[in-house]
């Protein structure tokens, strides 16, 4: 007969007493419907470091630990939490201790038991309750934060329609009014260049609000974190502007990427964005773009480096904003949403942009992801040119490793 997978459950009981934890495993022994996975600690600080290491899903601490009280642990637990995910903690106290056990829970602690009454029943419900409150507070706070997030995406685009669509619009009412004037006053020949110039500021604002609606429509704050294979990634953003590319004999080089948890769609336009302007802003050689990689346990930086015109250092801080960019670029076919579109992206996958630059002497745009331990291997391939003038127009490859080699 086979037995039925059962739901496993991680608990650390941290106790100094051996026969205590050996009445508690055989407690968590006796449960039917899930299976404990028990992992033990004598000392509090053996505790501490194996909730570290150990990532238990919670905590049974026995109040009186022979290096620290319950409130002690609860404390140096706390910056431990802010690392890794919040790890409920069932507290077990002595007969009349219960002021204790307040105590405890109003510094953390999601329940207690008295230890002469625990019975499995009530200790598999009080992990149990601990482990779902402490994932409902978690998704509250998310939702808290996305809230937040948005409000103030909100604003930013209030202040875009109001601010930036303004000065358009004020141009194409200037020009309606001198057509009516010069209709008025019969000086046709004048008609052609007052109506140019107010086609000029209506393909303007058209500009404009295509991008504010491509800016609205990064999502993936509700949509599931898939997979994602940065080098195919990196492929299909090449072969999107593989048109520039080839116009200005420009080469892109990448190390092996990695894979991350992400949207592949909003990774693909942050790589293309990157790339289109490394070749937009480029100097009087021709663009060369190298993409490196770093890897840590608990991100990756992804570097997208440039030898084009560079960046002054006033110009640093807002050109990750919407519709920002230096005057001295007004030239420059662009809105200046393209690199708020970037921040959006990383963001979303709750990582970091930002860019170090000197003017004349190239750009060095950084990027951070989340590291995933169970998606991350990244594809062994060589450090080899991934596009040049003509590779990418002509031959955009489908498969990414064929596009290196
Ligand atoms: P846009 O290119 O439409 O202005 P972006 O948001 O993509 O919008 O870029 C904002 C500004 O950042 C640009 O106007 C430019 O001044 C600067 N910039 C972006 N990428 C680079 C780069 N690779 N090299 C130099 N300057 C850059």
């Amino acid at each position: 007969m086979t037995v039925p997978d059962l739901p496993t459950t991680r608990v650390l009981i941290v106790d100094d007493n051996p026969e205590d934890r050996e009445v508690f495993r055989r407690l968590f022994r006796r449960s039917a419907e899930r299976r404990y996975e028990v992992l033990e600690a004598a000392s509090g600080a053996q505790g501490l470091q194996m909730c570290g290491s150990e990532l238990p899903e919670c905590v049974l601490l026995d109040y009186k630990l022979p290096d620290m009280d319950g409130l002690e642990f609860l404390t140096r637990l706390a910056p431990l939490d802010r690392q890794h995910p919040i790890v409920p903690v069932v507290m077990i106290t002595g007969v009349g201790n219960e002021d204790v056990a307040v105590r405890a829970m109003k510094s953390g602690a999601q329940d207690y038991l008295v230890k002469d009454g625990v019975t499995q029943a009530s200790l598999q419900r009080a992990v149990q309750n601990a482990i779902e409150r402490v994932s409902l507070n978690r998704r509250l706070e998310e939702q808290r934060r996305e809230l937040q997030r948005s409000n103030r995406e909100l604003q930013q685009f209030a202040f875009i329609i109001s601010h930036d669509l303004k000065q358009p619009l004020a141009t194409i009412k200037y020009n309606l009014h001198l057509l009516q004037r010069l209709a008025h006053e019969r000086r046709t020949s004048e008609v052609d260049e007052v109506a140019s110039a107010g086609m000029e500021s209506v393909a303007r604002m058209l500009e404009l609000m295509n991008d504010v609606l491509e800016f609205s429509k990064v999502g993936g704050a509700d949509a599931a974190l898939e997979p994602v294979d940065l080098n195919s990634v990196l492929h299909e953003a090449v072969t999107n502007v593989s048109a520039v590319i080839s116009q200005h004999g420009a080469r892109v080089e990448a190390d092996p990427l990695p894979m991350v948890l992400g949207h592949a769609s909003g990774l693909t336009q942050l790589f293309q964005n990157l790339i289109d302007n490394a070749i937009k802003y480029r100097g009087s050689a021709a663009p060369l773009i190298r993409i490196t990689t770093q890897s840590g346990p608990r991100a990756h930086q992804i570097t997208i480096a440039d030898n084009g015109i560079g960046i002054e250092p006033k110009d640093m801080e807002c050109i990750f904003d919407a519709f920002q960019r230096p005057r001295r670029h007004s030239d420059f076919p662009g809105t200046g949403i393209g690199l708020c579109i970037c921040k959006k992206v990383v963001e979303r996958h709750g990582g970091r942009i930002w860019v170090e630059s000197q003017p004349g002497a190239g750009s060095r745009f950084h990027f951070s992801l989340p590291a995933d331990a169970a998606v991350s291997a990244a594809p062994p391939s060589a450090n080899a040119p991934l596009a040049d003038t003509t590779e990418a127009a002509h031959h955009a490859a489908p498969d990414p490793q064929s596009a290196r080699r």
